[in-house]
């Protein structure tokens, strides 16, 4: 459970707010704020047992795979969880994909199988269930398309107002169309991401929770994830974890997972995170390479995987952290890699949008590139649905009638 106070995320500052501050960061050095769990007297067997044991109830707050983990999430009754009873997705081995990377033991897990068809939706139902705890009466985003159908599907749930504001041309006709479908008013902003996230900041009005992931409750909703994975490997934890990275929220919340489950005992070894970026949007890469001391923003990010074009991204520095933390691995693929893995992941039978595939396209440049070895057991989290993006399988097979 989660005490009533956030924790500025930066180790030296330790500022605490409360949980209520609408600030999202750190009155003091302006770093992002995060929620500190404690989860009780439980020992860890005993934790690993309730979980497991969750997984057979038809108990509301059971069917939830993020809400099942709810000794990790901030405390809140029953009955004012807003759910979709998302966070129940398999975990799949890679077949054809596997023999394309090289990779001997290779796992997909498919978070694009979530209520509207990406992680989001394990944010947003942490994250919207605060909104409401909090007594707000609208929410918003700005978006490349499913954090604003994440939200949207939601707010609806909770019978709040959503907003969205998403970048002029830069999220597909699907995911707006699902944002409509739940009732979202829809704001287009010239520009991209990185413009419309100023836009939605600068509307600074008290009466507006927002709901970026800058915001600590999603990071708290998405770092499930990895409790779900190591449940479904029964504890023994895999030698490498892939993710695409965008505005590195998720990667923040892998990480913070990863550091938790450590802290208990519960994670061993510690898995390498491999955060893989669009070569055309690979802000984290260029900050790695020159130091990792500032942000090194890219000003006109470019990449048909428009769920990560983002140049800005604001949890750069949690980023960091879990990368130092876990010994991780920090790359980028270009276009062509990444819709070359994308079309191998459809004849697995999985299927995914351009941003997901960035993580077969990581793994299979690392082993051939010999810094992964074939045997290492690895599982790539699949982030969207395929059909989120379906131009960009139209317009690939154009010609090949
Ligand atoms: C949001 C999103 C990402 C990027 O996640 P970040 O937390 O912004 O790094 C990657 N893939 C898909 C499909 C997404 O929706």
């Amino acid at each position: 459970m989660i005490p009533s106070v956030l924790r500025c995320s930066e180790a030296g500052c330790g500022t605490e707010v409360p949980r209520d501050y609408r600030g999202y960061s750190c009155p003091v050095c302006g770093n992002l704020l995060q929620a500190v769990p404690n989860p009780g007297p439980l020992s860890p067997e005993q934790l690993k047992k309730n979980w497991r044991e969750r997984r057979a109830s038809n108990a509301p707050l059971d069917t939830s795979g993020v809400w099942r983990f709810r000794e990790y999430l901030p405390d809140c009754p029953a009955d004012a969880v807003v759910t979709l009873a998302e966070g129940n997705v398999p975990l799949l081995a890679g077949q054809k994909t596997a023999d394309y990377a090289g990779a001997r033991h290779l796992w997909f897990k498919h978070l694009g199988w979530n209520p509207t068809g990406s992680f989001k939706d394990l944010g947003m139902t942490v994250a919207v269930t605060e909104a409401r705890r909090q007594g707000a009466e609208t929410v918003a985003c700005a978006s490349t398309g499913n954090t604003a159908a994440s939200m949207a599907a939601y707010a609806a749930r909770a019978n709040l107002r959503a907003r969205v504001y998403l970048p002029k041309g830069g999220a597909s006709m699907q995911k707006l169309a699902q944002a409509l479908d739940f009732g979202a008013e829809t704001q287009y902003v010239d520009g991209n991401f990185d413009d419309a996230l100023r836009v939605l900041m600068a509307e600074a009005d008290t009466g507006i929770y927002f709901l970026n992931s800058i915001n600590p409750f999603r990071i708290e909703g998405q770092k499930t994830a990895i409790f779900h994975l190591m449940d479904q490997l029964d504890w023994r934890a895999p030698d490498y974890i892939v993710l695409p990275g965008g505005n590195l929220g998720n990667s923040a919340a892998f990480g913070k997972a990863i550091e938790e489950l450590a802290a208990i005992g519960l994670m061993n070894p510690i898995p390498r995170l491999v955060i893989v970026q669009a070569r055309g949007s690979n802000a984290l890469v260029r900050t790695v390479e020159s130091g990792g001391s500032e942000l090194q923003v890219v000003t006109d990010p470019q990449t048909m995987a428009t769920a990560i074009r983002i140049g800005n991204p604001r949890s750069w520095k949690k980023a960091l952290r879990a990368l130092r933390f876990t010994g991780g691995i920090v790359m980028d693929v270009d276009d062509a890699d990444i819709m070359a893995a994308k079309q191998v992941l459809g004849r697995d039978g999985i299927g995914s949008e351009p941003a997901s595939a960035t993580t077969l396209a990581g793994i299979r440049h690392l082993i051939a590139d010999g810094r992964m070895d074939p045997e290492a057991r690895v599982v790539a989290f699949l982030t969207g649905h395929a059909l989120k993006d379906t131009d960009s399988i139209l317009n690939a097979r154009r010609g090949d009638a």
